[in-house]
């Protein structure tokens, strides 16, 4: 098994010479990229989606790995804008798995019939923007060519998976795979030896799924996490009702919360009420699902300081508390960034894994990995043999799947390059220079479907709003972005998103520059000021 990062299929001459013409190309066929069409079909716009994946869906297309599933509520998570799909989707658990959440992509795109515009393995190379015609020329790997006044970058916050730079990769002579490419035929680990890399959240959720199949496990630790019990359950018939009659309270909800949850933190400070009652309050929210213990909390856990690391040293204890030899429960104990600094990976039955004997765990940040060898992989201390190994080691985050897009605007400049010291956009809407390019900034701190529906809809109406007005071109201007660059930097300093090496600031990816990744505002600011701006004839826009 192989991973298909650096394949380069031939391109086909006879598909080389037709342009085929758009008046908006959307890259992605995700959660966003669907959303998008829809939105602009609805405009009357014709449109034309480019999806590297066999299917849509996206994230929930390409991750397959066993274990593979929401840490959103599902019904919080789903497309909100037809009360009909609404109705009619039953989600059967509270934190639905990957196969459920592809079939649901699947219905919406059958229901809204937008499979006949989207064009699937057809992965864009390169974007051109063509000053004398103010259009987008956009090529595909296999040489497929089509050009289109407005071009918008659905290609997720979280799909250009990352693999260390290890030596002697190719060497490998067992199986190897990233996680967001497991195979749709499933893989076989029946009586291996397997290596994880990474513990993150998706190592969190594929261990304890293969754990009972494999001969031997070894997972490869760099940074020890904070994770939470998912507590996750079946939507009886009755629950399911509830659900259907008050999804407008459900999303009215996420509407005022910072991330988009349904979870509301708790007004008080964890310093104020007495130790009785602050223990109360961490032992209630454990027992409870999902991230409550995490967004419902007293509301100065999520700010650096004391009494967040009075909540981390409860959540240490609850690691202790889970893995039975003393030493390995200290190497799962994470004590070099803040509680809640990271996006809170949810497990069900991960510390656990550690209490079985065909079960190592490898410190890689007091080891390091030397290189993979075709028996398996070496750190400094010794040979693992093994005869799969599973990268689990996450994204090139938010930019990363841009980036890969050899995307040239204005004079020639391109993103890769004008990114080189972290993200310079309007908003994250727009980079100048990059005329009618709308490169969608994700919500990668909250929950992603309440954040994206309202981005997709003021792409929308902005460019209703230039069609209507008559205008051809939209174009951040330097100085707003600028002004918004600086924003981001100055009000993300003491954010304590940004407190831990994370992907959020680009931390876990070598050489890339240490940003936020995104906005630092609560997503209700965010959409307020998305809202102002247009309000105000989208300024800091230039329109023509
Ligand atoms: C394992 C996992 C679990 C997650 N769980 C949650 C969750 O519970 N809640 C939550 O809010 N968020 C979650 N996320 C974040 C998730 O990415 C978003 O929820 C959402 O799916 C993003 O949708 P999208 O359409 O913007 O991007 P994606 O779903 O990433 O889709 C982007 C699409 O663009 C395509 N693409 C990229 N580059 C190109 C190119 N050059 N040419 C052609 N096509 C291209 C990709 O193939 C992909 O299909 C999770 C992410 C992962 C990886």
């Amino acid at each position: 098994m192989r991973d298909s990062l650096q394949q380069t299929p031939a391109a086909d001459t006879e598909l080389v010479n037709e342009v085929e013409q758009f008046d908006a190309i959307i890259i992605g066929a995700g959660v966003t990229g669907l959303y998008q069409l829809y939105r602009l079909r609805q405009l009357g716009l014709t449109v034309r989606v480019f999806e590297d994946g066999g299917g849509v869906g996206g994230t929930w297309y390409w991750n397959r790995y066993p274990g593979a599933r929401f840490d959103s509520e599902s019904y919080t998570y789903g497309y909100s804008f037809s009360e009909e799909l609404l109705q009619e989707w039953d989600w059967k658990e509270h934190y639905s798995g990957q196969p459920e959440n592809e079939r649901y992509l699947n219905y919406v795109a059958d229901k809204f019939d937008l499979r006949r515009d989207i064009l699937f393995d057809a992965r864009v190379t390169s974007a051109a923007y063509d000053e004398g015609e103010n259009r987008w020329q956009v090529q595909t790997e296999d040489g497929r060519r089509a050009e289109a006044q407005f071009l918008i970058t659905a290609v997720g916050v979280l799909s250009a998976r990352y693999i260390p730079d290890f030596a002697g990769i190719d060497s490998f002579k067992g199986d190897w795979c990233h996680t967001a490419r497991w195979p749709k035929e499933g893989m076989d680990l029946t009586g291996k030896r397997v290596g994880v890399i990474g513990t993150g959240a998706t190592a969190v959720q594929l261990i304890p799924e293969i754990v009972n199949e494999v001969a031997h496990l070894t997972v490869f630790q760099r940074t020890a996490n904070y994770c939470a019990p998912l507590r996750n359950s079946l939507i009886d018939p009755e629950w399911q009702r509830e659900i259907k009659a008050s999804y407008s309270e459900i999303f009215k909800k996420c509407s005022e919360t910072p991330g988009a949850f349904m979870h509301e933190f708790d007004p008080r400070s964890a310093l104020e009420v007495s130790e009785k009652e602050r223990l109360a309050q961490y032992e209630r929210l454990w027992a409870e699902p999902g991230f409550k213990k995490w967004l419902a909390n007293f509301q100065d856990i999520m700010i650096p300081g004391e009494a967040n690391e009075d909540y981390a040293e409860f959540v240490r204890n609850k690691i202790r508390e889970r893995v039975k030899d003393p030493v390995v429960a200290e190497m799962l104990v994470p004590k070099d960034h803040p509680f809640g600094s990271k996006r809170l990976p949810c497990e069900t039955g991960y510390y656990d894994v550690y209490n079985q004997d065909n079960v190592l765990l490898v410190d890689v940040r007091q080891a390091p990995i030397e290189r993979i060898t075709p028996k398996g992989i070496k750190t400094s201390d010794a040979e693992y043999e093994l005869d799969v190994i599973i990268f689990a080691t996450g994204y090139d985050a938010v930019t990363g799947s841009l980036t890969r897009i050899d995307i040239h605007g204005e004079g020639g400049q391109t993103i890769k390059d004008k990114f080189a010291e972290g993200p310079r956009t309007y908003l994250g809407l727009q980079s100048a220079g990059f005329p009618n390019l709308f490169t969608m900034p994700g919500a990668g701190a909250g929950n992603f479907t309440r954040g994206c529906e309202p981005v997709v809809e003021w792409v929308t109406d902005c460019i209703g709003y230039m069609r209507e007005n008559e205008f051809t071109r939209i174009s951040a201007t330097p100085e707003a972005e600028e002004a918004w660059t600086k924003y981001v930097a100055e009000a993300s300093a003491n954010l304590l998103r940004t407190k831990a090496n994370s992907w959020f600031v680009g931390a876990n990816i070598p050489g890339k520059a240490r940003v936020l990744l995104g906005s630092p505002d609560s997503a209700p600011v965010t959409r307020a000021k998305r809202a102002e701006v247009a309000a105000n004839g989208y300024e800091g826009f230039l329109l023509q």
